[in-house]
């Protein structure tokens, strides 16, 4: 394939990117992650709160190639709303606390990422400049990655979009021939239904009177986040709990049933 062909390409596979920045601070830091995300043939941007940051500041520092980014952002309420319709979700993250998972290196992250993306909403979620993404919002990605750091393990925001966005496009570009695509998978809107059902199933056998409710939905969050569920693999649990539930309740008899 010649070097425009594979551009066109791969431009076209990077059109399900979009990088999602939570609660950012500065307007400098949106307009500096619009430039470096255009420059690397992302052409999605949404930021998650409540307002937009300072508009001037967004657009000097995207310039005028990335100004379309900073016309078509769209602002979410919250991370969920945000990434709802995708299918996977990476988080970055500086710290590797305890209670971090399945981290990953730039270079790793992109081998999963790369044969999401034909049948694939994805996102590359960044947090705000003082905390990092919470607990909670690590609990809605599929993986998680921390770029290595010789030094004070924190990046400027911008800089950190600008890294995890080369590595994507440069390895997506270097490679030769198409990666082997994985299947659609389940929305992230659609897991955190399961999570609810799941939730209430376990609560409704008592398995969950003594757990701690916030690490539960963490650890069994990683644990199918990770898998990547398919949409009717989700079904199969969805009904699953409907059956659990229904025996928990004493089997009340059910639509058009006699008892
Ligand atoms: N003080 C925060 C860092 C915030 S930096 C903390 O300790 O968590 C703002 C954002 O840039 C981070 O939330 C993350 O999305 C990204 N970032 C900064 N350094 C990074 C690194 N080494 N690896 C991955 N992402 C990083």
């Amino acid at each position: 394939m010649g070097e425009h062909k594979k551009l066109e390409a791969v431009k076209e596979q990077l059109a399900g990117v979009r990088v999602v920045l939570v609660r950012p601070k500065y307007g400098e830091n949106v307009g500096g992650a619009a430039r470096v995300a255009h420059n690397m043939g992302i052409r999605r941007l949404v930021v998650v709160g409540l307002e937009l940051p300072e508009q001037a500041a967004m657009e000097k520092m995207a310039t005028h190639h990335a100004k379309d980014l900073i016309s078509g952002l769209t602002l979410a309420p919250t991370l969920a709303d945000a990434v709802a319709d995708c299918s996977w979700v990476v988080g970055t993250t500086a710290r590797q606390g305890r209670r971090r998972f399945f981290l990953k290196n730039p270079a790793q992250m992109v081998d999963h990422l790369v044969p999401k993306l034909a049948h694939n909403q994805v996102a590359l979620v960044f947090g705000p400049e003082d905390c990092g993404l919470s607990n909670a919002e690590l609990e809605l990605c599929n993986a998680t990655v921390t770029i290595p750091t010789a030094d004070f393990s924190s990046l400027n925001l911008a800089q950190a979009v600008g890294v995890i966005c080369y590595e994507l496009f440069s390895t997506m570009m270097a490679r030769k021939g198409v990666a082997p695509a994985a299947p659609s998978l389940a929305s992230s809107r659609l897991l955190a239904a399961m999570y609810d059902d799941l939730e209430k199933t376990l609560a409704a056998i008592g398995y969950l009177k003594e757990a701690d409710l916030a690490l539960w939905r963490h650890n069994f969050s990683h644990f199918f986040n990770r898998i990547g569920l398919r949409a009717r693999e989700v079904k199969l649990l969805n009904g699953l709990c409907q059956q659990v539930q229904w025996l928990a309740q004493g089997r009340p008899a059910r639509k058009g049933e006699k008892k």
